[in-house]
């Protein structure tokens, strides 16, 4: 269905989707709400879309990117268009619609990406520290590396470190070392 313009007294230059049994309408009644005196119901005149070039509403200019699908909205008027970007005119709020639903649409498939990058980038220096650590660990002998293991899950676990283990862990030791045996 064709959208016209029309302009209020009060409320000037709205768009209104018309059907086409009354697309030869002059006016319409404007049903700008407003909280103190409810609908506005003045008379809206149609206004012809060569005058609404020269004043009135304007047209909404953005630049797409056709290749990566990035789009900007232009500061002015005589704005030209950015490298590689293609100028479009938004006339309608059909169009303005779309563009803003596409808009938003790729503004949260960008975050969604810049939240997995941040992730990836966490986990890849979490990554890194285990490597590191675990090339750092093959230095050691077995039992110094258990004792390392041992003390850095005690670490983690601060609030529940428990005493005996690492005793345990010293008896074994202990007993191995046949000099410490009674005999
Ligand atoms: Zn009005």
């Amino acid at each position: 269905m064709p959208i016209y313009e029309f302009e209020c007294p009060i409320h000037g230059v709205f768009e209104r989707i018309l059907s086409l049994e009354f697309s030869d309408a002059k006016h319409i009644v404007c049903m700008h709400e407003d909280s103190k005196e409810g609908f506005c119901l003045r008379n809206a005149e149609k206004v012809w879309s060569a005058s609404v070039v020269s004043f009135g509403a304007k047209p909404t200019i953005v630049f797409k990117n056709p290749k990566t699908g990035e789009m900007e909205v232009a500061t002015h008027e005589n704005q030209q268009a950015p490298y590689g970007y293609v100028k479009e005119e938004l006339r309608g709020p059909i169009e303005r619609t779309k563009f803003e639903k596409e808009a938003s649409q790729r503004r949260y498939v960008e975050d969604e990406l810049t939240t997995e990058k941040l992730k990836q980038g966490r986990d890849k220096t979490r990554k890194n520290l285990h490597d590191d650590l675990n090339a750092r660990m093959n230095t050691f002998d077995s039992n110094t590396q258990n004792m390392i293991k041992m003390s850095m899950r005690h670490a983690r676990k601060r609030h529940e470190r428990i005493k005996p283990k690492r005793t345990n862990i010293m008896l074994e030791v202990n007993h191995k070392d046949s000099s410490n045996l009674i005999k």
